[in-house]
């Protein structure tokens, strides 16, 4: 064991308990992270200097160095970041990454620990603007929340940091200032859905688009053969990809503009256009990957809709051979034009599908899940708490209705048992049910910003079951998400 962190537990041992596995050293001085009765603390050991440089409270001398308990606050993230290289986030470097969206800001440790470094990289900060809105937080505390994670676990490998679903450019920069390493793009607004927008208005767009016939030139009469069939862009299926997608293609071009403008080093860039309600079609995702390039945007990972159901929280509803044959064209497609991967999105859960994605990407694939983790804190409660996960059900139920509205989801609410009539030790199960499921998924920012009198209804409750569970709270965590990266191969 670490000499300085066996002295610390051998003088201080009573006050707290110390995560051995997060001990880091530098030349001036000891870290790691310890917790007491409430709550988690940062421990440094060092020279006046260093100290220095954090805010806590002196809780002794060892070897003439001083003993600081820190508050996990962002002053003190931001310090320890600066002198431990590791806990910065990076841009992705393996064909294989996975993002774990934590919205409450303490499953970052569990998910650390079922990561093997050197074959999935971890993206372990990752909301969406929608997700931090909803439960009202900051890009800073996403960041800061997962970095005391990964500080944590004593996970030492590279992670990322990923803007999610960002539409609006000055959300992009104000995660790039706070040290975002991954921006998705969401130009979804900016898609013109044939299903939802009046032909004649459609017609319109395309006859009076200034670039139309400039564009036309490149594609029509142009055929690309993908796994020997042979795709040609004819006049009419020009005007339809080229009336859906060109204004999204034009968003992300902005955006892209803004970021490099704002963050010169390097990031990863992920272009989503998997919120719409048709499927990409093999035509228009040439389309849209020639026109970014075109245009000088340089991105990593795609995220396409794809066939079939992907809902929040539970697993793939459709037909599977389908999504494999589907699946496979893209990836040709991806092997044609080479230089990005595909991004899979609600990808929690989505079990059935995973090894046909393993096996066709060739594990070479960005995989994101978020709620999920969200559902394993609410297992915690449910079964810790069992009063409370009965509050939480109820008032989940009691805002469905309005929180789905911007989620497609195929609820049944009749099939959502009272949860009155299950005993304490059957409640967690309840977890495993796909309409539960969702109630619980979907309401997730109502229930955590929840407030009465100024104080919140749920959320300091939650998060005492979860600091008091800790251990169970991480297994569950570790055996869903094992499970994913497992039937991913990682
Ligand atoms: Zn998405």
């Amino acid at each position: 064991m670490n000499e300085a962190l066996r002295k610390f537990k051998a003088q201080l041992a009573g006050k707290f308990s110390t995560y051995d596995a997060s001990v880091r050293q530098t030349a001036d001085a000891t870290f790691f992270m310890a917790r007491n009765q409430s709550a988690k603390r940062l421990i440094v050991m060092g020279k006046k200097g260093v100290c220095a440089l954090f805010e806590g409270e002196k809780i002794g001398t060892i070897d003439q160095l001083d003993v600081l308990a820190c508050p996990l606050n962002d002053h003190n993230c931001g310090r320890l970041m600066e002198l431990l290289v590791s806990l910065k986030p990076s841009i992705c470097d393996k064909k294989l990454s996975f993002g774990f969206g934590d919205r409450i800001g303490v499953a970052t440790a569990a998910h650390a620990q079922i990561v093997n470094k050197d074959e999935v990289f971890p993206v372990f900060a990752q909301q969406s603007v929608r997700e931090i809105t909803r439960t009202e937080r900051s890009w800073r505390e996403v960041l800061h929340s997962a970095v005391w994670g990964v500080f944590e676990s004593g996970y030492d490998g590279a992670f990322g940091a990923d803007a999610d679903h960002v539409k609006k450019i000055e959300d992009l920069e104000s995660a790039a200032h706070v040290g975002y390493t991954m921006f998705t793009i969401d130009p979804s607004d900016h898609v013109k859905d044939p299903t939802k927008i009046d032909r004649r208005e459609l017609v319109n767009f395309f006859q009076e688009h200034p670039k139309r016939r400039e564009i036309a030139s490149k594609y029509i009469g142009k055929s690309f053969t993908v796994l020997d069939e042979k795709l040609s862009f004819d006049e009419d299926s020009f005007a339809e990809i080229f009336t859906t997608y060109i204004s999204a293609i034009e968003h992300v071009e902005s955006c892209y503009k803004a970021l490099r403008a704002v963050r010169s080093r390097g990031f990863d860039l992920e272009v989503s256009i998997d919120e719409t309600s048709l499927p990409t079609t093999p035509l228009a995702h040439i389309f849209f990957v020639q026109e970014l390039r075109r245009r000088g945007v340089d991105f990593q990972t795609l995220a396409l809709r794809f066939p079939g159901e992907w809902q929040k929280g539970i697993d793939y509803i459709g037909d599977t051979d389908q999504f494999s044959k589907e699946l496979e064209k893209h990836v040709a497609i991806v092997k044609m034009l080479s230089g990005y991967k595909l991004s899979l999105h609600s990808g929690s859960d989505k079990f059935s599908v995973y090894p046909v994605l393993a096996e066709k990407t060739e594990r070479t694939v960005h995989v994101k899940t978020a709620g999920t983790s969200y559902l394993e804190a609410i297992r915690t409660v449910a079964k810790f708490a069992p009063d409370l996960y009965r509050e939480i059900h109820k008032f989940a139920l009691s805002r469905f209705e309005q929180d789905r509205a911007s989620y497609h989801v195929t609820t049944n609410l009749s099939r959502v048992p009272n949860v009155d009539e299950v005993s304490d030790s059957n409640l967690s199960d309840l977890l495993d049910q796909p309409d539960v499921r969702q109630v619980i998924h979907i309401t997730y920012g109502s229930v955590l910003t929840a407030k009465e009198s100024g104080k919140t209804l749920f959320k300091d409750r939650i998060m005492k079951v979860l600091f008091e569970h800790e251990d169970e709270h991480y297994n569950f965590l570790k055996s869903h998400l094992g499970k994913h990266l497992k039937l991913l191969g990682a």
